[in-house]
């Protein structure tokens, strides 16, 4: 199972759909906000159709539960409240869970791998993708022996994520009722401090984390899926793979179940970092966000000041 992790808005979904699309891989989109969204509230799955009414997720409900019910998504809702919260990282950190705890996270993580398990069965695929992103959730599948948990941690600039969370977006799948969360840029500035260093403890505890810089994948992103086939040891893949040149990707339908509204998209994309950023940032917010995010910020190698070009996947540094 590969677990796309970082803090939202850093390219993650860009990333699942490019790796969805190769042989083998089962895209799931945030399976964390598929028991709310999804299974309680049917909203849309990737391919269009109402939760309820798209196949895969209804055989894959039929395969891990003998189906999907409100009960279990209210139970799985009510364990994330209980044990999956960023403020438990220490406890889920620690070398022994205290029974109760380790009760719970057993159970809550037995729900995933069923789905996992499931997943790979329907799309006969060997590696299914999960990208909810947060690492409270990766912090508990470490505990969970039968997965085997692999994590392609993205990091992008800080100030391109500060930006991209103050802008106003709609939910497609919520058909245009609700919008996207915002925050301002101190705000989403703490939060990737907080979430990519726990992805650094994650590694250090010795979850295989493979480290993407967003802004590397899309100038060279042939290389950064080489990089990443061969961490999840997919087979070997014709250079470059037919789907994708260094300028764009094909993508197919998926059945994302939750995530940003580009899991709706298909055919041809163009891939070009979008640092609308540096035009549109406004400049004391550009600094704050610098001052604060300072120590992580040089550590995956970009720079305060003038921005640096991004280095392409495989080259030195
Ligand atoms: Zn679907």
């Amino acid at each position: 199972m590969l677990f796309l992790g970082g803090l939202g808005r850093s390219g993650t979904t860009l990333i699942e759909r490019i790796l969805g699309e190769l042989p083998g891989v089962c895209g799931l989109g945030e399976v964390v906000h598929l028991w709310r969204r999804d299974v309680l509230d049917d909203e849309r799955c990737g391919c269009g159709e109402r939760f309820s009414r798209c196949a895969f997720w209804r055989e894959v409900g039929i395969e891990a539960f003998g189906g999907w019910n409100a009960d279990l998504a209210l139970r799985v809702i009510g364990l994330r409240d209980a044990i999956e919260r960023t403020r438990y990282l220490p406890e889920l950190a620690a070398p022994r869970l205290r029974t109760v705890r380790a009760r719970l996270v057993a159970e809550y993580t037995e729900a995933y791998l069923r789905i996992y398990r499931a997943a790979a069965t329907v799309a006969d695929a060997s590696v299914v993708v999960d990208s909810s992103k947060h690492a409270s959730l990766a912090f508990c599948l470490r505990w969970q022996r039968d997965v085997d948990l692999r994590v392609v941690h993205v990091v992008r600039d800080p100030r391109g994520v500060a930006y991209s969370w103050t802008r106003t977006r709609v939910r497609p799948e919520a058909d245009g009722s609700a919008e996207m969360t915002r925050y301002p840029p101190a705000r989403s500035a703490l939060l990737w401090n907080a979430h990519n260093a726990a992805f650094g403890v994650l590694e250090r505890l010795g979850t295989p984390v493979h480290r993407v810089r967003y802004e590397q994948f899309v100038a060279a992103p042939a290389a950064a899926v080489e990089e990443i086939r061969r961490f999840a040891d997919l087979p070997p893949q014709p250079r470059p793979p037919e789907f994708l040149t260094d300028r764009g990707a094909r993508l197919g339908r998926c059945h994302s179940a939750a995530g940003n509204p580009m899991r709706f998209l298909t055919g041809d994309i163009e891939l070009r970092c979008d640092d609308a950023w540096r035009a549109e940032l406004p400049a004391p917010s550009r600094r704050l966000v610098g001052a604060l995010t300072a120590p992580l910020l040089g550590a995956y190698g970009y720079s305060l000041g003038t921005v640096r070009r991004p280095v392409p996947a495989g080259a030195s540094r």
